[in-house]
C-alpha cells in the first residue's frame, strides 16, 4: 500500500483544507495536459489522485490509517486508466482528446480445441465467426463511391478542439473531441449505400490462425487487428483466440514433459520384458524393462516429451511402472501362482471352495 500522506506531501494529521490545497498543487504540476507524452507525470499523476481519492473521503481515510485494512480493488475499480482519473477531476474531458478520433473497433474472443498431438506439432487451424468488417465497397471511408470527404469547417479537421472548463482546480485547458464530425477531421457527405456510412458490415469471416508447438491448454493468442472493424478511419480491434487442449488418457502433462503410466504384469516385471510406449509424435518407441523391476520405476525417454513453446528442444516423456496385481485368476493361473508360493515360501490364503465352480 503506498504512503498517500507523503505522495501529497501531507502530515497524518493533515485536515481536509490541507489535503484539497496540496492535491491541486499537484495535479496542477503533474497534469497530463501540461507534461505531454510524459509517462512520468502521467504515472504521478494517478498517484497524486489515488491518494486525494483515499485521504479526502473520511471513511476510507481512517480504514487506510488502521493499516489500509481495505479492499483496494474496491476502492480503486473506478480508475481504469488516465482517462477515467482525469474525467473524475476534469468533468468529462480527458487527457489525448487531440488522439480520440474514430471509435475503435472492439475485440473478440473465440475459441478453439486442439488435440495433445496438435498442440505437439503445432497446427494451422481456421476459425470462422461472425464480425463486422471494413465494407468493400468505399473501403472502409463510409462515403459513397467517386463523392469525397469534406474537412470538417468546426475544427477545421483537427478532429478536436480545445475548451476551458472551471473544474476542481479552477479554469483548465482540455482537449475534445469534435463534437461534429466526432473526432474524424472529415464529414461523409454521401454516405455508402452498401454500408450507410458505417464502413463496415457485418460478415462471416474465416481466419487461419496458426498455434504454435507446445503451447498449453489456456493460452491465448492474440491477432491484432482482426477484430471488429472500427468507425470509418477508426483502428480494428483485436483477436484474441483461447486455446483448449483436449486431455489425453495416455499421457499428463506436466510443463513440456509428459507422464506415461505403464502397466505391468506381475511376470513381466519380476522376469523382465520388452514394450512399446506410445510417444505424442504418434510413433510407439520400444523400452527394455529390465527383471526385478519394481512398481513406481521411472523410465526417462528423453526429448520424446513436448516442444518447448517458443524455445527449443523439447521436454521428457516420463514412464512410470504401474504393476496390476490380478483381483481375479483362472484354475491354471491360481494354480501356477500357488505352486510358485510353495516354491517361494509364502503362505497364501487356502482356496476357497467356490473358486473352482468354473
Ligand atoms: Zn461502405
Ligand atoms: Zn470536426
Amino acid at each position: 500500500m503506498p504512503d498517500y500522506y507523503e505522495i501529497l506531501g501531507v502530515s497524518r494529521d493533515a485536515n481536509q483544507d490541507e489535503i484539497k490545497r496540496a492535491f491541486r498543487k499537484l495535479a496542477r504540476e503533474t497534469h497530463p495536459d501540461n507534461n505531454p507524452a510524459d509517462d512520468e507525470a502521467e504515472h504521478r499523476f494517478r498517484e497524486v489522485a489515488e491518494a486525494y481519492e483515499v485521504l479526502s473521503d473520511p471513511t476510507r481515510r481512517s480504514s487506510y490509517d488502521r493499516g489500509g485494512a481495505f479492499d483496494p480493488s474496491d476502492l480503486f475499480s473506478s480508475f481504469g486508466g488516465i482517462d477515467e482519473v482525469l474525467s473524475r477531476f476534469f468533468g468529462g474531458f480527458s487527457f489525448g482528446g487531440a488522439q480520440q478520433g474514430p471509435v475503435q473497433g472492439d475485440d473478440i474472443g473465440v475459441s478453439t480445441t486442439i488435440t495433445l498431438e496438435e498442440a505437439a506439432s503445432g497446427i494451422d487451424r481456421q476459425i470462422t465467426f461472425r464480425a463486422k468488417v471494413r465494407c468493400s465497397r468505399c473501403g472502409g471511408s463510409g462515403s459513397a463511391a467517386g463523392v469525397d470527404l469534406v474537412i470538417c469547417d468546426r475544427c477545421a479537421g483537427q478532429g478536436s478542439l480545445r475548451v476551458t472548463r472551471q473544474t476542481l482546480l479552477g479554469t483548465t485547458m482540455a482537449i475534445a473531441p469534435c463534437d461534429r464530425c466526432a473526432g474524424r477531421g472529415k464529414i461523409i457527405v454521401e454516405p455508402c449505400l452498401e454500408c450507410r456510412g458505417t464502413g463496415s458490415i457485418a460478415d462471416e469471416v474465416s481466419v487461419s490462425v496458426s498455434i504454435p508447438p507446445g503451447v498449453d491448454d489456456g493460452a491465448r493468442l492474440r491477432l491484432a487487428g482482426r477484430g471488429q472493424a472500427g468507425e470509418p478511419g477508426g483502428r480494428s480491434g483485436d483477436l484474441y483466440v483461447q486455446i483448449g487442449v483436449r486431455a489425453d488418457d495416455r499421457f499428463s502433462r506436466h510443463g513440456a514433459d509428459l507422464v506415461h503410466r505403464l502397466t505391468l504384469g506381475l511376470s513381466e516385471v519380476t522376469l523382465g520384458t520388452e514394450v512399446a510406449v506410445p510417444t505424442v509424435d504418434g510413433e510407439d518407441t520400444p523400452i527394455d524393462i529390465p527383471a526385478g523391476t519394481q512398481p513406481g520405476t521411472v523410465f526417462k525417454l528423453s526429448r520424446k516429451g513436448m516442444p518447448r513453446l517458443h524455445r527449443r528442444g523439447r521436454g521428457d516423456l516420463l514412464v512410470e511402472v504401474v504393476v496390476v496385481v490380478p483381483t481375479s485368476l483362472d484354475a491354471a493361473a491360481e494354480d501356477a501362482l500357488r505352486a510358485y508360493g510353495a516354491a517361494t515360501g509364502e503362505s497364501p490364503a487356502r482356496p476357497k471352495r467356490s473358486r473352482r465352480k468354473h
